[in-house]
């Protein structure tokens, strides 16, 4: 599903940044894979490039057997919008519309109608334990529940790959158990999904955890899943 060769990435500038320095990666359609690394080891710069959020300079990325490079703008989007999820740490909600009103935005720019799109995104609300909540404000909600309407708002277009950059990086450890549960409870469904985090103990959620040290693939370390979650999340993903 996801294949990189040799993928390179520098940011121009006064000292051009030679972030990736030759990644070869391939995920699977299925696979619940992390990315591990230190700050500034290039790990948004990866996840950004494979949400086709960024580009690249050297190398070939093919994501389901399209090299995605040197892509229109728009074919980006389009790209983008049909294929990937997309879940924060600072959760990226829109301040001043509902719940449902963020969950349904992605749909608009499918030209989707207001109705259809409203009546979706309150069925999405609902698979992530949010009923009752759907015209709530972001600022009315907690952490945990701002991270479930952002992931109800990446699944809403039934993506192919979710991808998620310290989803739990804003959350205390209950509420990361919480997010990792979803994640995994997902990934059971089959659900393709690559999280990006510092922390151990949210990689070894996972089933592949990949280490990245100054823009290389240091190793790649296979992890048994294992269900040793203190509660269980039945019910939040139906
Ligand atoms: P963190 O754990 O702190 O989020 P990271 O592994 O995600 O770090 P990146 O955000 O990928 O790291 O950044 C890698 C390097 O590239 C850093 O030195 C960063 O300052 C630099 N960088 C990131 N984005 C840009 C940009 N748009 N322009 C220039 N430099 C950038
Ligand atoms: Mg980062």
């Amino acid at each position: 599903m996801i294949h990189l060769e040799n993928v390179h990435k520098t940011y121009p500038g006064l000292v051009p940044l030679h972030v990736l320095k030759g990644i070869d990666l391939h995920i699977n359609k299925g696979e619940f894979v992390s990315i591990m690394g230190a700050s500034g080891s290039g790990k948004s710069t990866l996840l950004n490039i494979l949400g086709i959020l960024d580009t690249y300079d050297e190398g070939k990325y093919f994501l389901n057997d399209v090299l995605i490079k040197n892509l229109s703008e728009k074919r980006a989007a389009e790209f983008r919008n049909k294929m990937i999820g997309f879940i924060f740490q600072s959760f990226n909600l829109i301040t001043f519309k509902n719940a449902v009103e963020n969950v349904a935005l992605p749909l608009f720019y499918q030209g989707i109608s207001r109705k259809k799109r409203n009546a979706l995104a309150l069925e999405y609300l609902d698979r992530l334990g949010l009923k009752g909540w759907a015209h709530h404000m972001p600022n009315e909600m907690s952490g945990g529940q701002k991270q479930r309407v952002a992931i109800a708002r990446a699944l809403i277009t039934q993506p192919q790959i979710l991808l998620a950059d310290e989803p739990t990086g804003a959350l205390d450890s209950k509420t990361s158990i919480e997010v990792m549960e979803i994640l995994k409870e997902l990934h059971e469904q089959g659900q393709t999904i690559v999280v990006v985090t510092h922390e151990s103990g949210v990689a070894h959620q996972t089933e592949k955890i990949i280490h990245i040290q100054d823009g290389l693939i240091k190793n790649i370390e296979e992890n048994t899943l294992q269900s040793n979650s203190p509660f269980s999340m039945d019910g939040y993903i139906k």
